[in-house]
C-alpha cells in the first residue's frame, strides 16, 4: 500500500473540506464563535504571517496561552508549515520559561498580554502579544495556498515535563505520534468522540496538546468548546448548559470543585454525557456522584512522555484502575529488585514500562538522562514510567504510588495515594497528601496533611481522621498516618497535581 503520510495537514484537511459548519466556541473576555470554514481561513492568514518572519523547517516558535481559539490556530499554522511549535506551561516560574526557551532554541513566542516575558533572556528573535491588534494584523494577511509537503516522522510539537524532580525535559512529538493518538482517542473503548458531539476540553492546551483532543475532536467534525483563561466551576458550567457539552475532559481535582458547586447550583448539565479525567487518580466519589446523574467517568492515565491518554478505564465499577492500554501501545510490569518481568496477578508489585505508537524514545537534547529512562529491550525502546503499579489477569492497571513517593515502613511498602483516597472519602475532607517522615526505627513513616471542608473548619481533629480509617477496615494498623496536620491549602504543581517535594519540606517544619 501507498504509505500515506500521517499528518497535522490531513487532520486540517479534513476540518476545511468535510465539516466547513462546524462550531468552534471559545470563551475570553466573551464568548466567541466560528465556524470550522472561517478557521481554516484563519489558520492560512497565520500562515502567510510565520511565512513572512522567514522561518525554515523545523525551526521552533513558542506558545504562551490559555485553551482559546488563538491558541488552536498556532497548533495547526506552525505543524502545517513544518515549524515545530513549543507549547509552554502557563504556571512555569519565569525561570523555567526562560530555561526552556532557551533549551529548545526557539525563535519567536506568541503569548497572551498577561505574561510578562520580555524582561528574560532569551535566544527568541521576536514576542507577539495574542490580542485584538494581533488578531486584525492576522486578518489582512492574504491567506497561503498551500503548505509544504510534510512526512509523517517530521517533529511537530515539544513539551517539556514539569521539572518535579530537577529541570523540566523536553518531549518531542512527531506528526505521526500525534496522528495515530488522536484517531485512537475516537474509539469508543478511548473517548469516543463523533461527529455529534460537543467536547469541551479543560485540560491545558500549554500541556501535553490538552490531551490531544482538539486535534481529535477536529478531525472528526465536533464542536469544539475551549473554556480560555482560568475557567471557574461557574464557567464550566454555563459552558455545559449554553453549549449543550457532551464530553468535557479535565484533571481530578477540577472536577471535585465542579460537583461541590452543581451541588449547590442550578444549572441544566443533562447534555453532558461523559467525563474523561487523569493525570491524577480521581478519587471514587466522583464517579458515584457524576453516575448518579447518569454521566460515565472515564479514567485515563498518561505523562508527559506518553502523550497523554495511554490507558483507559471505562469499567464504574473498578473505576480506580488506570485500565488498559489503547491499542498501540504494550506495557510489562517490571520487578523493582531485578528488572524481571513480574505476572500480572493483580498483586505483584513492579514498575510499569510502556512502548508504543505515542511514546517517547528519549529527552529532547538529553542522552544522559535519556540513558537512565529509555530502555532498549529486543530492538524495542520501552519507557520506565516511574509509576508503581499491579496490573491484573485482564490487564488492568492499578497506580501504586509513584516510584518517588512510596513510603518504606520497616521494610513494607505504604501507598501514599490508598491512604489520601481513603482520607479524602471522609465527609469533612476537601483534599489530603499524605507524604514518609524519616523515623530511626521504621525508617519511614506516613503523615497526612488534609484540609477540611470550609464548613468543618476547626471541627475536625486528628483522632477523628484515624478513627474513621481504622473503621474503613482496609488498612493494617502500621499503615495508620502517625501524625494528621490541618493546613488551608495544599502546595501544587504547575500542572495542579500535589506537590510532594514541597509538602515534603512543610511537613518537616511543622
Ligand atoms: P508531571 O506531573 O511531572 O508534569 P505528567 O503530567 O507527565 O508529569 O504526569 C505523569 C504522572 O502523573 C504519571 O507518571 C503518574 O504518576 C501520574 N498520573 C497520570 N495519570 C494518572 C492517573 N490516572 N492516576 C494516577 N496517577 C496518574
Amino acid at each position: 500500500m501507498y504509505e500515506f503520510p500521517l499528518t497535522i495537514q490531513h487532520i486540517f484537511w479534513r476540518v476545511e473540506k468535510l465539516y466547513p459548519e462546524s462550531e468552534i466556541v471559545s470563551r475570553s473576555e466573551k464568548i466567541e464563535r466560528m465556524s470550522y470554514k472561517e478557521f481554516a481561513l484563519r489558520v492560512r492568514k497565520l500562515s502567510s504571517f510565520l511565512k513572512s518572519l522567514k522561518l525554515e523547517k523545523g525551526d521552533k516558535v513558542a506558545s504562551i496561552e490559555w485553551n482559546t481559539r488563538r491558541h488552536l490556530e498556532l497548533y495547526f499554522a506552525t505543524t502545517n508549515m513544518g515549524y515545530i511549535l513549543h507549547t509552554i506551561n502557563v504556571r512555569f516560574h519565569p525561570n523555567e520559561i526562560e530555561y526552556v526557551i532557551n533549551h529548545a532554541g526557539d525563535k519567536f513566542v506568541f503569548t497572551s498580554p498577561e505574561f510578562e516575558i520580555s524582561k528574560l533572556k532569551t535566544s527568541l528573535s521576536g514576542i507577539f502579544y495574542l490580542d485584538e491588534n494581533f488578531d486584525k494584523a492576522i486578518d489582512m494577511q492574504k491567506p497561503i495556498d498551500s503548505f509544504p509537503q510534510l512526512d509523517e516522522k517530521d517533529e511537530a510539537v515539544i513539551c517539556y515535563t514539569s521539572g518535579t524532580t530537577g529541570k523540566p525535559k523536553g518531549i518531542m512529538y512527531t506528526h505521526r505520534s500525534i496522528y495515530i493518538h488522536s484517531l485512537t482517542l475516537l474509539a469508543k473503548d478511548a473517548v469516543g468522540i463523533s461527529r455529534n458531539d460537543t467536547v469541551l476540553v479543560v485540560v491545558p492546551m500549554f500541556h501535553i496538546n490538552g490531551w490531544d483532543l482538539p486535534f481529535s475532536a477536529l478531525m472528526t467534525g465536533a464542536k469544539l468548546v475551549l473554556p480560555g483563561p482560568r475557567p471557574t466551576s461557574k464557567d464550566l458550567a454555563e459552558l455545559i448548559e449554553k453549549e449543550k457539552v457532551t464530553i468535557a475532559a479535565a484533571a481530578p481535582t477540577i472536577w471535585i470543585d465542579f460537583l461541590n458547586f452543581i451541588e449547590k447550583e442550578n444549572y441544566n448539565i443533562s447534555s453532558l454525557k461523559t467525563v474523561v479525567t487523569g493525570g491524577a487518580e480521581p478519587p471514587r466519589i466522583i464517579a458515584e456522584k457524576f453516575n448518579k446523574m447518569g454521566i460515565r467517568l472515564y479514567h485515563a492515565w498518561g505523562m508527559t512522555e506518553t502523550e497523554a491518554i495511554t490507558t483507559v478505564n471505562q469499567d464504574q465499577e473498578k473505576i480506580s484502575s488506570q485500565g488498559i492500554p489503547l491499542p498501540g501501545i504494550e506495557m510489562r510490569l517490571v520487578s523493582l529488585d531485578n528488572e524481571k518481568e513480574l505476572p500480572w496477578d493483580g498483586e505483584s508489585i513492579g514498575e510499569l514500562w510502556v512502548s508504543g505508537a505515542w511514546v517517547a524514545k528519549e529527552y529532547y537534547k538529553e542522552a544522559e538522562k535519556s540513558k537512565e529512562t529509555f530502555r532498549v529491550i529486543d530492538n524495542r525502546i520501552w519507557l520506565r514510567t516511574g509509576d508503581i503499579v499491579t496490573i491484573d489477569k485482564y490487564g488492568y492497571i492499578k497506580i501504586v504510588d509513584r516510584a518517588k513517593d512510596l513510603i518504606k515502613s520497616g521494610g513494607e511498602w505504604i501507598s501514599s495515594i490508598d491512604l489520601e483516597n481513603a482520607i479524602m472519602s471522609y465527609y469533612k475532607v476537601f483534599e489530603a497528601a499524605v507524604v514518609a517522615v524519616k523515623d530511626e526505627k521504621w525508617g519511614e513513616r506516613p503523615v497526612a496533611l488534609v484540609v477540611p471542608k470550609k464548613e468543618y473548619e476547626g471541627k475536625i481533629t486528628e483522632s477523628e481522621i484515624k478513627e474513621y480509617l481504622l473503621s474503613l477496615n482496609r488498612f493494617p494498623k502500621w499503615w495508620i498516618p502517625d501524625k494528621v496536620l490541618f493546613i488551608n491549602e495544599l502546595p501544587k504543581t504547575s500542572t495542579g497535581k500535589l506537590d510532594k517535594k514541597v509538602i515534603r519540606e512543610l511537613v518537616r517544619n511543622m
